[in-house]
Parts: structure tokens; sequence; C-alpha cells
């Protein structure tokens, strides 16, 4: 067996650019770039008539190999099953699931149609890491073509409560989909534990040596890896950035969230918690702005148009009460900014909101972290419910159903020395530091090949 065998990443979109930005993105190309290999996924384009695997253009160290998709194919794998059923479910609303047979059918489809595409440019000793919820079939499928390489397979979404499986029309699938995997890489210890729950109580799976489990007749490891950033990158940007809020004096504290406009970021129930925080506040006290960028994402499907509407209404409410001539409290951005002016509002605010209902993750926790200047940091508040909670013991813990607790927090964040923000932010930069997004490839790969290629207990 070669030393180093080749990578093949299978992900919902492949970048475009020859030098691609975005966290994951970044991180996969240089995994590739160092080692080679294929990157496959979408073009984003949609045709009548999907051809095979076509050729990007890139850099020459790896290749990209694109598919393009039918609008039907868009609608429902897409738009339909993996963000009306799977996203929702997977972050425990339930009650926003849209089961809709055409859509499954489309999910599978696409999944069988890239799995055929793939087998055929598979050789033997590539290792397969594919990524997210879009795929949860793809091992399987691809063990039915005969694949009998080494596939990992990373979500990047919580693990769905155990409980709620049941509300999946493919519950029944889902074991044999998961155990086609050799390794199924998750984000946290908690979703590690709602997964072994799952297959332990619903599953025939069973526990055998080292951590492994074994389903049918195949054997698999599930464990956490949680996704870090490029901390140096976000610092450096950080640096170079150079924000003035023309309105807002430097004297004046700025409150911020970062999010792509989602129901699971929680935001209704952090606007509701600034307004409670403006309630809270002396009438001759310090002034804070929250500066809330959402740009919309999906917006074909209802629950995210709802999100929208349900927002704007807030922030003008909150707003009607709290506002000055010369003062609105909260400021909603709707535009995407780039990654340079959000690394240097990063540095400006005082204090960061990340509090969603539930998140794999939470990348812009990570990235608030590594954009503080360490001689006067911000203060992170961040739900429990994000991934990152398990790691960044550093910020102020809050639960994002308690809107009264969130608005003491904000206020007790406001009010912080800078001895403690120092102590809290430093502790923090450490786990970032340990757990960056190069720790994070490696080490999954690691683990992807070391898991043995025979299938023995
Ligand atoms: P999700 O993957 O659910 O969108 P994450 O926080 O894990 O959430 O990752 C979001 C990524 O997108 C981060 O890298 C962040 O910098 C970027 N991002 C999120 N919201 C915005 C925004 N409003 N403008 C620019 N970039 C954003």
């Amino acid at each position: 067996m070669a030393a180093e065998s080749r990578l093949i990443v299978v992900s919902n979109r492949i970048p475009t650019d020859a030098q691609p930005s975005g966290g994951l993105v970044v991180a996969l190309h240089d995994a590739l770039k160092a080692r080679g290999g294929v990157w496959i996924g979408s073009s984003g384009e949609t045709s009548d008539s999907p051809g095979p695997l076509h050729e990007i253009e890139g850099v020459p160290e790896y290749r990209k190999l694109a598919y393009d998709l039918t609008e039907d194919e868009h609608r429902g794998f897409y738009l339909g099953h993996a963000n009306s059923v799977i996203w929702p479910l997977f972050h425990h609303r339930a009650d926003l699931i849209d089961v809709d047979e055409e859509n499954r059918r489309q999910y599978m489809a696409v999944n069988a149609r890239v799995a055929e595409m793939i087998a055929k440019v598979v050789e033997p000793g590539d290792i397969l890491w594919v990524h997210d919820y879009h795929f949860l079939p793809l091992g399987h499928e691809l063990r039915k073509l005969g694949v009998q390489n080494r596939i990992g397979f990373f979500l990047h979404i919580p693990f769905p409560n155990p409980g709620d499986i049941a509300a999946l029309p493919d519950q029944k699938q889902l074991g044999p989909w998961v155990s086609s995997f050799d390794l199924f890489g998750l984000q946290t210890q908690r979703d590690v534990s709602a997964c072994l729950e799952w297959l332990r109580t619903a599953t025939e799976a069973e526990f055998t040596l080292r951590g492994r489990m074994k389903l049918a007749d195949r054997f698999f490891e599930v464990r956490s890896f949680p996704i870090g950033i490029d901390v140096d990158s976000f610092q450096e940007a950080a640096d170079a950035a150079d924000i003035t809020i023309t309105d807002l004096p430097v004297e004046q504290k700025l409150v911020l969230g970062v999010d792509r406009l989602d129901y699971s970021k929680g935001l209704p129930n952090r606007f509701e918690a600034f307004g409670k925080y403006l309630g809270l506040r002396a009438s001759d006290g310090p002034r804070a702005t929250m500066l809330q960028i959402a740009p919309p994402s999906r917006e074909d499907v209802e629950a995210y148009r709802e999100i929208r509407a349900e927002l704007e209404s807030m922030a003008g409410s909150v707003n009607g009460e709290h506002a000055e001539l010369d003062w609105t409290p909260i400021r909603y951005i709707r535009r995407p900014l780039p990654r340079e002016i959000v690394a240097g509002l990063y540095r400006r605010a005082d204090v960061m909101l990340v509090t969603p209902l539930a998140d794999g993750m939470n990348l812009v926790a990570k990235e608030f972290v590594a954009a503080q200047d360490g001689a006067d940091p911000g203060v992170l508040i961040l739900s429990h419910f994000a991934g990152a909670a398990e790691q960044l013991d550093g910020a102020l813990m809050v639960n994002p159903y308690d809107t009264s607790g969130m608005a003491r927090a904000i206020d007790q964040a406001l009010a912080m020395s800078l001895h403690e923000r120092h102590a809290r932010w430093l502790s923090m930069m450490q786990v970032i530091r340990d757990t960056d997004i190069e720790w994070w490839t490696e080490s999954y790969l690691r683990a992807l090949r070391s898991q043995p290629q025979v299938q023995v207990a």
C-alpha cells in the first residue's frame, strides 16, 4: 500500500475559484493541494441534461470534478429533502419538517447518481471523505456499487435527538447509511452521545472492542472532531481592517451578531434579549448599539421567508420603543459583508452574541476570538447549544430560550473588567489554536487512514 493514499473529497458545492475563500473550503483546498487528489461536488449550475463529471480549472496539484443538477433535482434533493427535512430535524426542529415523497426520491436519486460517477474515478487505495447532510446515503450507494475503499463522513450539523429520528421517512435506512462509512465524524461529544444512544436503542448495532461499532456485517467508528478555523488569517484580517462606523462614536459600545439568516440561529430571541437589556439599563447609562449582520439564505424555503419577516418586525418594534433622535439601538444589515470587514467588526465589537438554538459548531464564535486584540479583548456571549460551547468555556454561557438571562449577560459583559476579559480570551485562544483547521483535517484523515481496510473487529 502506498504510504500516502490519494484523497477524494466529496462536498455539496465545489468551489469554482482557483483561490477559494471560506474556512472549510480553504482547509479542504489545502489538504488536497498538499496530498493531491480529487474534489467532487456540484457545479452550482442546473442543466436539462446533466452529463458526466466535468473538469473545472483550478490548481495543478489536484483535480476538481463537477456535476450539474437538473432543476427538479435542485428542488427535490437540495431545497426539498436536504434543507426542508434533514436540516430542520437535525437542528431539533421536527415541527418544521416538510416530508414529501418526490423530494425524498430525488434525494436518493442524486446520491445514487453521484455514487455512480464517483465509482468511475475511484482507484484502489484512494480514501474518500464525504461531507455533510446532503450525502448521508452516499457511502451505502458506493458500497452497493462494490467500492471497498475507506470512506469517511463528516457531519457539520448537529446529530438529531434520537427520538426525533422516527420522524424521518428513511429512519430504517439511517443505520445502514451510517455503518457504510468506516468513520462517522461528528462535531462534539454531545453529538457522539446522541448518535451512540440512537444506535443502541433504535438499531441492531453492537459495541465491539476499541470503541468500534458493528451493524449487520460492517464495522465502523463514531468519533468527534470539532472543526476549527485558520486563526492567523483572521488575526491578520482584523489587524489589516480599518473599520470606522461613521455615526458610531468610538466610545459607544458595540454589540455584534454575524449570522446567516436561519431559524436555527435564535435571532428573534436575541433581539428580544437586547430589547430587555435596553429596558434594564439606566436611562443616563452608556449607550450600546447592536449591529446584526444577517444575509438571507435559502429563500426558496418557506421557513426562511418567515424568519426574515419576523426579524424585521422585531427590530422595528425594539427601535420604536427605545430609539432616540441620535441613537438607533438595533441596526440590521441584510447584505453579506466581505470577510475583511467582518474581521474588522469582530475587532471593534465589545460584545459578540452567538446565541443559536442549535448549531453544529458555529465558526463565527471562533473567528471572533481569533480577531481580538489581546490588549483589550471583547466578550463572547455563547449559547450552550452551539457546538463551540463544548470547547470555549471562557465565554459567558447563556440559554437562548431565557431572554431575561441573556439580557443580564449583555449587561455583565458590557461591565466586565479588562482583567476578566483578558483571562477569558486567553483560555479560548489556547483552545482555538490547539484545534485549528489544520489540526481538524489532519486528525480526521489520520483516524480515517487508521481504520482497517479489511473489515475486522
Ligand atoms: P453556518 O455554517 O450555519 O452558516 P458558521 O458560523 O459555522 O454557520 O459559519 C458561517 C461562516 O460564514 C463563517 O465563516 C462566517 O464568517 C461567515 N458568515 C456568516 N455570516 C456572515 C455575514 N453576515 N457576512 C459575511 N460572512 C458571514
